[in-house]
């Protein structure tokens, strides 16, 4: 029944970038959810048996020919840095070749102890791997760059986390598991030749275009942070908080990775943190450009061997290109909330009445979500204004705001109906709000109940439409439902 193998390019590097080895056989595994669109857009043909899928998604059976490996990384974690960190409990089966051609990993998470565990179980408990599932959907169904989610299974063990608590297994499949950590692993050892043999991988894998470059690692750096500073823009667009924007949580490839105590927010409000170990906020909403780039320096820095022999010109060069991300994160930004509002041509007061808009939110707590998918009827009719307005807590607040953007509304060349479309295409009605995301954990840990966790999957799945049957999925918390902090994976 397995047609299917899988390729390991990374397991081709130098023995001293990974671990072989394999999954830890569990009890008794059952699978909870396998994402059969995706498995079909990665070329994998593994039927439809349950017990087959729960036996290869829990590690108990090794798909033939595949030499499963944990990798090696290293990162700076909120601003310290730890040498040795790795694949803890997580495991690397392969590579599949997605229906584009492209090669995507294929990993374990909570698959059991490795060389690089630590104090750690290896194990992930059933909470966070529903956690992940969704968010990281809904990411990929929001238009966001993120790894995906191929299946959760519970294992049929128990772990011990705060409490005991149900043992299970997510597998994520992502453009490629590298992170600035990976990078630091080998620099911080003095190790040249391995830093170079590692961006000469991710080149090949995922900026292939940079390969003939002058400078290849120039141009290597160059390309992640136009695509760090594209995705943190994407964040921001939607109101995603992160949470552990540590270096070893940083793709190179330009996905969002780890999605342990991330959160979306529902009142708009810059400082915002959920994570309960970001006691400084170094992560808060608005801090992620920032950390964004500070991580962006951190790569850098591991790539001055190989950007010029001379120090001091590799310096210059790397210090430029890092300054870029600011560009290049504003433009975006911009670009991004201009759409969101509307606005398609380019005017200068632009930035300014974003701007005001937002400090107007975050005055009268208005939601986030809620607030831009209203304005997309305001766009098209000024009936939708009570609406809109009953975001906000003093409603009177948005009425002078909203004839300013209808001033400039009125330069824009298409008509209403039709600029109210495109605003419906970016400005995302339901999101994985926090407590929607508890209350499905709870009655899956609680009960055994999945069916909360199925239908939010589904209704996180189709983010810019209006579905009825859908539509409390798109209600900010009550006073009582309010989550105002996450927990780490671990
Ligand atoms: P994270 O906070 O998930 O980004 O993980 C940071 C580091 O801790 C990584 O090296 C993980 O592999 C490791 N780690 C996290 N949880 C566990 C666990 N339960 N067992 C072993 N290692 C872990
Ligand atoms: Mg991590």
């Amino acid at each position: 029944m397995l047609e299917t193998t899988l390729t390991n390019s990374y397991g081709l590097l130098p023995a001293h970038f990974f671990s072989r080895i394999d999954p830890t056989q569990v009890a008794s595994p059952r699978l909870i959810k396998f994402n059969a669109a995706l498995a079909a857009e990665l070329n994998l043909d593994l039927g439809t048996d349950a017990d087959d899928l729960a036996a290869i998604f829990s590690g108990n059976r090794i798909i033939p020919g595949t030499r499963p490996i944990a990798m090696a990384y290293a990162g700076h974690q909120f601003g310290q840095f730890v040498p040795q960190l790795g694949d803890g409990r997580a495991i690397l089966l392969g590579e599949a070749r997605d229906r584009t051609g492209r090669r995507r990993d294929i990993q374990l998470k909570g698959s059991g102890r490795t060389p690089y565990s630590r104090s750690g179980d290896g194990r992930a408990a059933l909470g966070p791997v529903l956690r992940e599932y969704l968010v990281s959907e809904a990411m990929h169904a929001l238009g966001v760059p993120a790894t995906r989610a191929l299946a959760a299974v519970t294992t049929g063990e128990v772990v011990f986390r705060e409490a005991r608590v149900p043992g299970a297994i997510l597998t994520r499949v992502a453009a490629s598991h590298v992170r600035v950590g990976t990078f630091q692993f080998f620099a911080a050892r003095g190790d040249v030749e391995a830093t170079r043999a590692l961006a000469d991988y991710v080149i090949d894998r995922h900026y292939a275009d940079i390969a003939s470059a002058a400078n290849p690692y120039l141009a290597l750096l160059r390309a992640v942070v136009r695509r760090q500073a594209s995705l943190v823009a994407r964040w921001m667009h939607i109101g995603f908080i992160h949470g552990v924007m540590n270096t070893d949580n940083m793709a190179i490839s330009g996905e969002t990775i780890d999605f342990g105590p991330c959160a979306f927010m529902d009142s708009y409000d810059p400082m915002m943190v959920f994570s309960s170990i970001d006691h400084r906020g170094r992560y808060a909403y608005a801090n992620q450009p920032t950390a964004a780039q500070w991580n962006l320096a951190r790569f850098a820095e591991t790539l001055l061997p190989l950007i010029d022999p001379a120090l001091d010109r590799a310096i210059e060069l790397a210090t430029e290109a890092v300054g870029e991300f600011s560009t290049h994160f504003e433009d975006d930004w911009l670009a991004g909330m201009r759409r969101k509002l509307g606005m398609f041509l380019e005017e200068d007061g632009d930035d300014a009445l974003i701007r005001q808009l937002l400090g107007l939110m975050h005055q009268n707590q208005a939601d986030f979500t809620v607030t831009f998918r209203r304005l997309c009827a305001g766009a098209e009719s000024d009936a939708a204004d009570v609406t809109v307005a009953g975001s906000f807590a003093d409603a009177a607040a948005y009425g002078g705001w909203a004839q300013a953007w209808r001033a400039r509304l009125a330069r824009e060349p298409q008509p209403a109906s039709e600029r109210a479309a495109f605003m419906r295409l970016v400005n995302p009605a339901i999101i994985p709000r926090n407590h929607r995301i508890e209350q499905a954990i709870a009655a899956a840990v609680g009960r055994e109940d999945f069916e909360p966790f199925e239908e939010l999957g589904s209704a996180l799945a189709r983010p810019y439409e209006d579905v009825s049957s859908f539509a409390a999925y798109a209600s900010p918390p009550s006073a009582e439902e309010r989550v105002l902090q996450t927990f780490c994976g671990t």
